[in-house]
Protein backbone atom coordinates (compact mmCIF):
# COMPACT_ATOMS: atom_id res chain seq x y z
CA UNK A 1 0.00 0.00 0.00
CA UNK A 2 1.41 3.49 -0.88
CA UNK A 3 2.43 5.94 1.60
CA UNK A 4 -0.30 8.26 0.40
CA UNK A 5 -2.97 5.71 0.89
CA UNK A 6 -2.16 5.42 4.67
CA UNK A 7 -2.09 9.12 5.08
CA UNK A 8 -6.01 9.00 3.82
CA UNK A 9 -6.36 5.88 6.06
CA UNK A 10 -4.97 7.95 8.74
CA UNK A 11 -6.85 11.04 8.48
CA UNK A 12 -10.15 8.89 8.42
CA UNK A 13 -8.94 8.28 11.91
CA UNK A 14 -11.05 11.04 13.48
CA UNK A 15 -14.07 9.20 12.35
CA UNK A 16 -12.85 6.07 13.83
CA UNK A 17 -13.10 7.31 16.95
CA UNK A 18 -15.54 9.68 16.26
CA UNK A 19 -18.88 7.54 16.11
CA UNK A 20 -18.08 4.34 17.10
CA UNK A 21 -19.09 3.38 20.91
CA UNK A 22 -15.62 3.78 22.47
CA UNK A 23 -15.68 7.12 24.56
CA UNK A 24 -16.79 5.43 27.84
CA UNK A 25 -13.62 4.75 29.73
CA UNK A 26 -13.96 2.86 32.21
CA UNK A 27 -17.48 0.81 32.66
CA UNK A 28 -20.03 2.73 35.31
CA UNK A 29 -19.48 -0.02 37.98
CA UNK A 30 -15.33 -0.05 37.61
CA UNK A 31 -15.91 3.75 38.66
CA UNK A 32 -18.25 2.50 41.28
CA UNK A 33 -15.34 0.16 42.73
CA UNK A 34 -12.54 2.35 41.81
CA UNK A 35 -13.58 5.28 43.77
CA UNK A 36 -14.45 2.99 47.08
CA UNK A 37 -11.68 2.09 47.08
CA UNK A 38 -9.86 5.11 47.15
CA UNK A 39 -11.94 7.42 49.36
CA UNK A 40 -10.57 9.70 51.47
CA UNK A 41 -13.12 11.84 52.79
CA UNK A 42 -15.57 11.72 56.23
CA UNK A 43 -17.44 8.22 56.93
CA UNK A 44 -20.68 10.06 57.47
CA UNK A 45 -21.64 13.24 55.55
CA UNK A 46 -24.89 15.21 56.38
CA UNK A 47 -27.75 15.30 54.30
CA UNK A 48 -26.93 19.06 53.63
CA UNK A 49 -29.09 21.61 52.65
CA UNK A 50 -30.82 21.86 49.21
CA UNK A 51 -30.29 25.65 49.04
CA UNK A 52 -26.79 25.16 48.87
CA UNK A 53 -26.49 24.10 44.93
CA UNK A 54 -28.07 27.82 44.48
CA UNK A 55 -25.64 29.02 46.89
CA UNK A 56 -22.48 27.65 44.91
CA UNK A 57 -23.54 29.23 41.93
CA UNK A 58 -23.91 32.36 43.65
CA UNK A 59 -20.92 32.01 44.99
CA UNK A 60 -19.17 31.55 41.51
CA UNK A 61 -21.20 34.30 40.23
CA UNK A 62 -19.94 36.07 42.88
CA UNK A 63 -15.88 35.50 41.83
CA UNK A 64 -16.44 36.93 38.78
CA UNK A 65 -18.38 39.60 38.98
CA UNK A 66 -16.69 41.13 42.22
CA UNK A 67 -13.08 40.60 40.93
CA UNK A 68 -10.63 43.04 42.29
CA UNK A 69 -8.67 42.09 38.36
CA UNK A 70 -10.29 44.86 36.68
CA UNK A 71 -10.26 42.77 33.29
CA UNK A 72 -11.54 39.55 34.66
CA UNK A 73 -14.65 41.85 35.88
CA UNK A 74 -15.31 43.12 32.92
CA UNK A 75 -15.17 39.86 30.61
CA UNK A 76 -17.68 37.60 33.26
CA UNK A 77 -19.63 40.53 33.28
CA UNK A 78 -20.02 41.02 29.58
CA UNK A 79 -21.44 37.49 29.51
CA UNK A 80 -23.22 37.75 33.16
CA UNK A 81 -24.28 41.28 33.60
CA UNK A 82 -26.80 40.19 36.36
CA UNK A 83 -26.93 37.39 39.08
CA UNK A 84 -30.65 36.56 37.70
CA UNK A 85 -28.65 35.79 34.23
CA UNK A 86 -26.36 33.15 35.88
CA UNK A 87 -29.30 30.78 36.21
CA UNK A 88 -28.28 27.34 36.18
CA UNK A 89 -28.76 26.34 32.63
CA UNK A 90 -26.26 29.81 31.99
CA UNK A 91 -24.28 27.98 35.10
CA UNK A 92 -24.01 24.54 33.21
CA UNK A 93 -23.37 26.09 30.18
CA UNK A 94 -20.67 27.97 31.98
CA UNK A 95 -18.82 25.17 32.58
CA UNK A 96 -19.25 23.36 29.60
CA UNK A 97 -21.73 21.10 30.35
CA UNK A 98 -24.94 20.54 28.27
CA UNK A 99 -27.38 22.83 29.61
CA UNK A 100 -30.35 21.14 28.68
CA UNK A 101 -29.41 17.66 30.41
CA UNK A 102 -30.30 17.59 34.50
CA UNK A 103 -27.28 17.24 36.35
CA UNK A 104 -27.19 16.00 39.99
CA UNK A 105 -25.03 19.41 41.72
CA UNK A 106 -26.26 21.90 39.38
CA UNK A 107 -29.95 21.47 39.47
CA UNK A 108 -32.38 21.01 42.21
CA UNK A 109 -32.17 17.14 41.86
CA UNK A 110 -31.34 15.24 45.13
CA UNK A 111 -28.11 14.40 45.91
CA UNK A 112 -26.73 10.74 46.21
CA UNK A 113 -27.54 9.47 49.70
CA UNK A 114 -25.78 7.25 52.34
CA UNK A 115 -22.33 7.55 54.05
CA UNK A 116 -19.54 9.17 52.77
CA UNK A 117 -18.04 6.64 50.79
CA UNK A 118 -21.20 5.06 49.26
CA UNK A 119 -22.43 8.56 48.16
CA UNK A 120 -19.08 9.54 46.67
CA UNK A 121 -18.99 5.71 44.87
CA UNK A 122 -22.29 6.40 42.99
CA UNK A 123 -21.74 10.35 42.31
CA UNK A 124 -18.47 8.98 40.51
CA UNK A 125 -20.42 7.47 37.89
CA UNK A 126 -22.87 10.37 36.88
CA UNK A 127 -20.60 11.55 34.56
CA UNK A 128 -21.26 8.75 32.42
CA UNK A 129 -25.10 8.34 33.12
CA UNK A 130 -26.78 11.88 32.93
CA UNK A 131 -24.76 12.34 29.85
CA UNK A 132 -23.61 15.82 30.66
CA UNK A 133 -20.57 15.82 28.55
CA UNK A 134 -22.68 14.29 25.40
CA UNK A 135 -24.47 16.13 22.49
CA UNK A 136 -23.06 19.70 23.50
CA UNK A 137 -24.48 22.25 20.79
CA UNK A 138 -24.66 25.94 20.31
CA UNK A 139 -27.61 27.77 21.00
CA UNK A 140 -29.03 30.64 20.34
CA UNK A 141 -29.80 33.95 22.74
CA UNK A 142 -33.31 32.05 22.89
CA UNK A 143 -31.68 29.01 24.01
CA UNK A 144 -32.56 26.90 21.04
CA UNK A 145 -30.09 24.64 18.91
CA UNK A 146 -28.82 26.31 16.52
CA UNK A 147 -29.04 24.35 13.43
CA UNK A 148 -26.21 23.35 10.60
CA UNK A 149 -26.89 23.93 6.99
CA UNK A 150 -27.01 19.87 6.48
CA UNK A 151 -29.82 19.56 9.56
CA UNK A 152 -27.23 18.65 12.00
CA UNK A 153 -27.20 20.66 15.08
CA UNK A 154 -23.82 22.77 15.55
CA UNK A 155 -21.23 21.95 17.96
CA UNK A 156 -21.04 24.43 20.72
CA UNK A 157 -17.32 23.63 20.62
CA UNK A 158 -16.01 22.37 17.62
CA UNK A 159 -12.76 20.78 19.23
CA UNK A 160 -15.50 18.28 20.68
CA UNK A 161 -15.51 16.68 17.09
CA UNK A 162 -11.59 16.23 16.79
CA UNK A 163 -12.23 13.26 19.56
CA UNK A 164 -15.70 12.11 18.53
CA UNK A 165 -19.27 12.34 16.64
CA UNK A 166 -21.75 15.50 17.09
CA UNK A 167 -24.05 12.89 19.16
CA UNK A 168 -23.71 9.55 20.63
CA UNK A 169 -21.66 8.13 23.51
CA UNK A 170 -18.28 9.40 21.68
CA UNK A 171 -19.34 12.78 21.78
CA UNK A 172 -18.68 13.41 25.14
CA UNK A 173 -14.70 11.35 24.61
CA UNK A 174 -13.54 14.92 24.48
CA UNK A 175 -13.93 15.43 28.03
CA UNK A 176 -13.36 11.63 28.90
CA UNK A 177 -9.92 11.72 27.80
CA UNK A 178 -6.76 12.96 28.17
CA UNK A 179 -3.60 12.87 26.02
CA UNK A 180 -0.29 13.71 26.94
CA UNK A 181 1.58 17.21 26.39
CA UNK A 182 3.48 16.17 23.21
CA UNK A 183 3.75 17.85 20.09
CA UNK A 184 1.95 15.54 18.13
CA UNK A 185 1.72 14.51 14.04
CA UNK A 186 -1.06 12.54 11.95
CA UNK A 187 2.19 11.01 10.05
CA UNK A 188 1.20 6.73 9.38
CA UNK A 189 4.92 6.82 10.35
CA UNK A 190 4.20 7.84 13.78
CA UNK A 191 1.30 5.69 14.53
CA UNK A 192 4.03 3.00 14.13
CA UNK A 193 7.19 4.48 15.93
CA UNK A 194 5.61 5.80 18.46
CA UNK A 195 1.74 5.58 19.00
CA UNK A 196 1.51 8.40 21.76
CA UNK A 197 2.52 11.06 19.62
CA UNK A 198 -0.05 10.01 16.63
CA UNK A 199 -3.00 12.36 16.60
CA UNK A 200 -5.54 13.87 14.24
CA UNK A 201 -5.87 16.36 13.51
CA UNK A 202 -2.30 17.41 15.34
CA UNK A 203 -4.20 20.16 16.89
CA UNK A 204 -6.46 17.84 18.66
CA UNK A 205 -7.13 19.02 22.04
CA UNK A 206 -8.50 16.96 25.22
CA UNK A 207 -10.40 17.87 28.71
CA UNK A 208 -10.18 15.35 31.22
CA UNK A 209 -8.11 17.64 33.04
CA UNK A 210 -9.81 20.36 32.61
CA UNK A 211 -13.20 18.97 33.71
CA UNK A 212 -11.18 17.45 36.69
CA UNK A 213 -10.04 20.85 37.81
CA UNK A 214 -13.21 22.64 37.80
CA UNK A 215 -15.19 19.95 40.03
CA UNK A 216 -12.18 20.25 42.61
CA UNK A 217 -12.58 24.07 42.50
CA UNK A 218 -16.29 23.74 42.95
CA UNK A 219 -16.09 20.77 45.64
CA UNK A 220 -13.71 22.74 47.63
CA UNK A 221 -16.39 26.26 46.95
CA UNK A 222 -19.21 24.18 48.36
CA UNK A 223 -17.21 22.39 51.03
CA UNK A 224 -17.09 25.77 52.62
CA UNK A 225 -21.25 26.70 52.68
CA UNK A 226 -23.20 26.12 55.05
CA UNK A 227 -25.27 22.44 54.77
CA UNK A 228 -22.53 22.41 51.49
CA UNK A 229 -20.71 18.92 52.68
CA UNK A 230 -22.86 16.61 50.59
CA UNK A 231 -22.71 19.03 47.44
CA UNK A 232 -18.85 19.15 48.06
CA UNK A 233 -19.02 14.95 47.71
CA UNK A 234 -21.03 14.88 44.73
CA UNK A 235 -18.53 17.52 42.97
CA UNK A 236 -15.14 15.59 44.60
CA UNK A 237 -16.89 12.33 43.08
CA UNK A 238 -17.01 14.29 39.51
CA UNK A 239 -13.70 15.06 39.51
CA UNK A 240 -13.24 11.11 40.79
CA UNK A 241 -14.82 9.76 37.30
CA UNK A 242 -11.97 12.27 35.15
CA UNK A 243 -9.05 11.38 37.47
CA UNK A 244 -10.57 7.02 36.92
CA UNK A 245 -10.74 7.92 32.87
CA UNK A 246 -7.39 9.04 32.52
CA UNK A 247 -6.05 5.77 34.72
CA UNK A 248 -7.33 3.63 31.51
CA UNK A 249 -4.96 3.58 29.54
CA UNK A 250 -6.78 3.73 26.10
CA UNK A 251 -8.44 7.26 26.94
CA UNK A 252 -4.94 8.42 26.85
CA UNK A 253 -4.00 7.59 23.12
CA UNK A 254 -5.91 8.85 19.94
CA UNK A 255 -5.36 5.18 18.14
CA UNK A 256 -3.11 2.76 19.84
CA UNK A 257 -2.36 0.62 17.12
CA UNK A 258 -1.45 0.67 13.37
CA UNK A 259 -2.91 -2.96 12.91
CA UNK A 260 -5.67 -1.67 13.35
CA UNK A 261 -5.53 0.77 9.87
CA UNK A 262 -4.04 -2.73 8.55
CA UNK A 263 -7.03 -4.72 9.27
CA UNK A 264 -9.30 -2.45 8.33
CA UNK A 265 -7.68 -1.58 4.79
CA UNK A 266 -7.92 -5.29 3.94
CA UNK A 267 -11.38 -5.34 4.58
CA UNK A 268 -12.04 -2.81 2.34
CA UNK A 269 -10.18 -4.29 -0.44
CA UNK A 270 -12.42 -7.40 0.19
CA UNK A 271 -15.32 -5.41 -0.30
CA UNK A 272 -14.61 -3.35 -2.69
CA UNK A 273 -14.28 -7.13 -4.90
CA UNK A 274 -17.35 -8.46 -3.15
CA UNK A 275 -19.79 -5.52 -4.50
CA UNK A 276 -17.73 -4.99 -7.65
CA UNK A 277 -16.60 -1.42 -6.61
CA UNK A 278 -20.41 -0.98 -4.78
CA UNK A 279 -21.66 -2.04 -8.62
CA UNK A 280 -23.76 -4.93 -6.97
CA UNK A 281 -25.16 -3.56 -3.74
CA UNK A 282 -24.01 -0.68 -1.11
CA UNK A 283 -20.83 -1.38 0.90
CA UNK A 284 -19.27 0.22 4.03
CA UNK A 285 -16.66 2.75 4.02
CA UNK A 286 -13.16 2.34 5.04
CA UNK A 287 -13.29 4.77 8.29
CA UNK A 288 -16.70 3.28 9.40
CA UNK A 289 -14.97 -0.41 9.03
CA UNK A 290 -12.13 1.19 11.02
CA UNK A 291 -14.45 2.58 13.82
CA UNK A 292 -16.30 -1.07 14.20
CA UNK A 293 -12.84 -2.87 14.44
CA UNK A 294 -11.65 -0.11 16.87
CA UNK A 295 -14.84 0.05 18.87
CA UNK A 296 -15.26 -3.71 19.10
CA UNK A 297 -11.62 -4.24 20.79
CA UNK A 298 -12.39 -1.11 23.08
CA UNK A 299 -15.74 -2.59 24.26
CA UNK A 300 -14.35 -6.01 24.80
CA UNK A 301 -11.30 -5.06 26.61
CA UNK A 302 -13.45 -3.09 28.89
CA UNK A 303 -16.11 -5.83 29.34
CA UNK A 304 -13.78 -8.35 30.00
CA UNK A 305 -11.73 -6.48 32.71
CA UNK A 306 -15.39 -5.30 34.56
CA UNK A 307 -16.61 -9.21 34.35
CA UNK A 308 -13.58 -10.77 36.13
CA UNK A 309 -12.90 -7.64 38.53
CA UNK A 310 -16.26 -7.82 39.73
CA UNK A 311 -16.33 -11.21 40.39
CA UNK A 312 -15.41 -12.42 43.61
CA UNK A 313 -12.74 -14.61 44.37
CA UNK A 314 -11.31 -14.14 40.54
CA UNK A 315 -7.87 -13.90 40.46
CA UNK A 316 -7.91 -10.76 38.34
CA UNK A 317 -9.78 -9.30 41.28
CA UNK A 318 -6.95 -10.80 43.33
CA UNK A 319 -3.77 -9.50 41.14
CA UNK A 320 -5.83 -5.82 41.10
CA UNK A 321 -6.21 -5.80 45.09
CA UNK A 322 -2.43 -6.66 45.39
CA UNK A 323 -0.97 -4.52 42.14
CA UNK A 324 2.19 -2.79 43.27
CA UNK A 325 1.93 1.18 43.29
CA UNK A 326 3.95 2.66 39.84
CA UNK A 327 7.18 4.46 41.58
CA UNK A 328 7.80 6.35 38.64
CA UNK A 329 4.32 8.48 39.08
CA UNK A 330 4.66 8.47 42.82
CA UNK A 331 7.53 10.62 42.53
CA UNK A 332 5.89 12.44 39.37
CA UNK A 333 2.61 13.44 42.04
CA UNK A 334 5.52 14.46 44.97
CA UNK A 335 6.33 17.32 42.29
CA UNK A 336 3.00 18.52 42.66
CA UNK A 337 2.86 21.47 45.39
CA UNK A 338 1.31 19.49 48.62
CA UNK A 339 -1.42 22.25 49.15
CA UNK A 340 -4.90 23.36 48.21
CA UNK A 341 -3.82 25.51 45.33
CA UNK A 342 -5.35 26.54 42.07
CA UNK A 343 -4.10 23.59 39.69
CA UNK A 344 -3.35 20.95 41.51
CA UNK A 345 -6.07 18.57 40.12
CA UNK A 346 -5.30 19.03 36.75
CA UNK A 347 -1.57 18.90 37.51
CA UNK A 348 -2.27 15.13 38.96
CA UNK A 349 -4.60 14.58 35.76
CA UNK A 350 -1.99 15.58 33.51
CA UNK A 351 1.48 13.54 35.46
CA UNK A 352 -1.49 10.28 35.32
CA UNK A 353 -2.34 10.60 31.64
CA UNK A 354 1.85 11.02 30.53
CA UNK A 355 2.05 8.03 32.61
CA UNK A 356 -1.13 6.00 31.28
CA UNK A 357 -0.06 7.07 27.62
CA UNK A 358 3.00 4.42 27.62
CA UNK A 359 0.68 1.86 28.54
CA UNK A 360 -2.07 2.77 25.91
CA UNK A 361 -0.82 1.56 22.31
CA UNK A 362 0.10 -2.33 24.44
CA UNK A 363 -3.46 -2.76 25.85
CA UNK A 364 -4.87 -2.19 22.41
CA UNK A 365 -1.71 -4.99 21.05
CA UNK A 366 -2.60 -7.30 23.43
CA UNK A 367 -6.30 -7.34 23.22
CA UNK A 368 -5.89 -7.79 19.57
CA UNK A 369 -3.29 -10.23 19.76
CA UNK A 370 -6.37 -12.69 22.15
CA UNK A 371 -9.39 -11.62 20.46
CA UNK A 372 -11.18 -13.52 17.96
CA UNK A 373 -10.44 -12.52 14.59
CA UNK A 374 -13.72 -11.82 13.60
CA UNK A 375 -13.59 -8.74 15.71
CA UNK A 376 -11.38 -7.20 13.30
CA UNK A 377 -13.42 -8.37 10.28
CA UNK A 378 -16.18 -6.01 8.49
CA UNK A 379 -20.34 -6.58 9.52
CA UNK A 380 -19.04 -7.91 12.78
CA UNK A 381 -19.92 -6.12 15.55
CA UNK A 382 -19.56 -7.05 19.29
CA UNK A 383 -22.59 -5.92 21.98
CA UNK A 384 -20.95 -6.15 25.52
CA UNK A 385 -24.65 -6.02 26.87
CA UNK A 386 -25.10 -9.46 25.15
CA UNK A 387 -22.39 -11.51 25.02
CA UNK A 388 -19.96 -12.58 27.84
CA UNK A 389 -16.96 -11.17 26.64
CA UNK A 390 -14.87 -14.52 27.53
CA UNK A 391 -16.39 -15.92 24.27
CA UNK A 392 -14.44 -13.77 22.32
CA UNK A 393 -11.52 -14.41 23.38
CA UNK A 394 -9.14 -17.19 21.24
CA UNK A 395 -9.11 -20.99 23.28
CA UNK A 396 -5.79 -20.86 25.31
CA UNK A 397 -4.86 -17.59 24.88
CA UNK A 398 -2.85 -15.84 27.54
CA UNK A 399 -4.11 -12.51 28.90
CA UNK A 400 -1.70 -12.24 31.63
CA UNK A 401 0.07 -9.15 30.12
CA UNK A 402 -3.49 -8.20 29.46
CA UNK A 403 -4.59 -8.03 33.08
CA UNK A 404 -1.56 -7.25 34.65
CA UNK A 405 -1.58 -3.94 32.77
CA UNK A 406 -5.22 -3.38 33.54
CA UNK A 407 -4.25 -3.94 37.39
CA UNK A 408 -1.52 -1.64 37.03
CA UNK A 409 -4.22 0.86 35.65
CA UNK A 410 -6.35 0.75 38.54
CA UNK A 411 -3.31 1.26 40.98
CA UNK A 412 -2.17 4.54 39.57
CA UNK A 413 -5.98 5.41 39.65
CA UNK A 414 -5.72 5.19 43.61
CA UNK A 415 -2.81 6.57 43.78
CA UNK A 416 -3.86 9.90 41.61
CA UNK A 417 -6.77 10.05 44.15
CA UNK A 418 -5.03 9.26 47.40
CA UNK A 419 -2.83 12.68 45.91
CA UNK A 420 -5.98 14.40 45.19
CA UNK A 421 -7.66 13.68 48.74
CA UNK A 422 -4.26 14.81 50.58
CA UNK A 423 -4.42 18.36 49.00
CA UNK A 424 -8.63 18.43 48.77
CA UNK A 425 -7.85 18.10 52.70
CA UNK A 426 -6.29 21.61 52.77
CA UNK A 427 -8.88 22.98 50.78
CA UNK A 428 -11.01 23.36 54.04
CA UNK A 429 -8.16 25.10 55.93
CA UNK A 430 -7.78 27.95 53.22
CA UNK A 431 -8.33 31.83 54.40
CA UNK A 432 -10.36 33.80 52.63
CA UNK A 433 -7.98 35.43 50.33
CA UNK A 434 -7.24 31.58 49.24
CA UNK A 435 -10.70 30.67 48.81
CA UNK A 436 -10.83 33.78 46.22
CA UNK A 437 -7.96 32.74 44.43
CA UNK A 438 -9.40 29.48 44.33
CA UNK A 439 -13.15 30.97 43.07
CA UNK A 440 -11.31 33.30 40.17
CA UNK A 441 -9.28 30.79 39.01
CA UNK A 442 -12.07 28.36 37.78
CA UNK A 443 -13.48 31.67 36.49
CA UNK A 444 -10.71 32.58 34.69
CA UNK A 445 -10.06 29.14 33.07
CA UNK A 446 -14.03 28.68 31.95
CA UNK A 447 -14.03 32.25 30.11
CA UNK A 448 -10.93 31.31 28.88
CA UNK A 449 -12.34 28.10 27.33
CA UNK A 450 -15.64 29.94 26.42
CA UNK A 451 -13.39 32.50 24.41
CA UNK A 452 -11.66 30.02 22.41
CA UNK A 453 -14.85 27.89 22.17
CA UNK A 454 -16.38 30.75 20.29
CA UNK A 455 -13.48 31.52 18.73
CA UNK A 456 -13.70 28.18 16.88
CA UNK A 457 -17.45 28.23 16.93
CA UNK A 458 -16.76 31.07 14.32
CA UNK A 459 -14.48 29.76 12.21
CA UNK A 460 -15.83 26.49 12.06
CA UNK A 461 -17.50 25.27 8.28
CA UNK A 462 -19.80 21.88 8.54
CA UNK A 463 -18.50 18.98 6.11
CA UNK A 464 -21.38 18.04 3.74
CA UNK A 465 -22.55 14.55 4.24
CA UNK A 466 -20.58 12.04 2.44
CA UNK A 467 -22.22 10.08 -0.67
CA UNK A 468 -21.33 6.54 -1.82
CA UNK A 469 -19.90 6.33 -4.78
CA UNK A 470 -19.14 3.11 -7.29
CA UNK A 471 -15.37 2.43 -7.70
CA UNK A 472 -15.68 2.01 -11.49
CA UNK A 473 -12.15 0.97 -11.40
CA UNK A 474 -13.31 -2.45 -10.06
CA UNK A 475 -15.76 -3.26 -12.88
CA UNK A 476 -13.27 -2.54 -15.28
CA UNK A 477 -10.93 -4.60 -13.19
CA UNK A 478 -13.16 -7.21 -13.16
CA UNK A 479 -13.69 -7.05 -17.45
CA UNK A 480 -9.81 -6.54 -17.68
CA UNK A 481 -9.46 -9.99 -16.18
CA UNK A 482 -11.91 -11.79 -18.04
CA UNK A 483 -11.18 -10.70 -21.33
CA UNK A 484 -7.89 -11.47 -20.31
CA UNK A 485 -8.86 -14.82 -19.43
CA UNK A 486 -11.12 -15.11 -23.00
CA UNK A 487 -8.15 -14.73 -24.62
CA UNK A 488 -6.29 -17.08 -23.43
CA UNK A 489 -9.06 -19.30 -23.50
CA UNK A 490 -9.36 -18.86 -27.49
CA UNK A 491 -5.76 -19.46 -27.81
CA UNK A 492 -5.23 -22.86 -25.94
CA UNK A 493 -8.30 -23.83 -28.40
CA UNK A 494 -6.66 -22.58 -31.33
CA UNK A 495 -3.43 -24.19 -30.76
CA UNK A 496 -5.28 -27.55 -29.93
CA UNK A 497 -7.14 -27.48 -33.45
CA UNK A 498 -3.81 -27.52 -35.23
ZN1 LIG B 1 -15.93 8.66 31.59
Amino acid sequence: VSKKGWLGAALGLTLVIGSGPVARAYDQPVHVLLSARAYGGPATVPAGDPGAVRALRERVWHAGAESTDAELKRRFLLRYPTLESFDSWAFKQFLGLNPDKSIVGFDEVPLPVGDGRTAYAAASRLPDDDWRNRERFRHDANRKVIMGPYSQPLPDDPATLDMGGITGLSSQAHAHYQLPKLQFSDSPDVLKSDPRRFATPPTIKTFSAAYAEMYTVLAALASRLPGGERLALTHAAAAAHHVEDVANQIHTVQVGVFDFFLDAKLEQIKEELRSVGGLLRSRPSFVSIGIDIVSNHHTLLEALYRKHLLQPGDPVAKLSAEAPTDPQFAADLQKIDATCAPGFARAIVEALAERSSFEGPEVYAEIRKVANKRLSRVHQIYDDQKEDPDLEIRPGADLSRFYELQARGARRSDQALQAWWQRFAGCGRLDAAGETKLAESLVRARLDELDAADARAKAYVPKPPERESVNVWVPIGYALVLALVALVVQRVRRRRKR
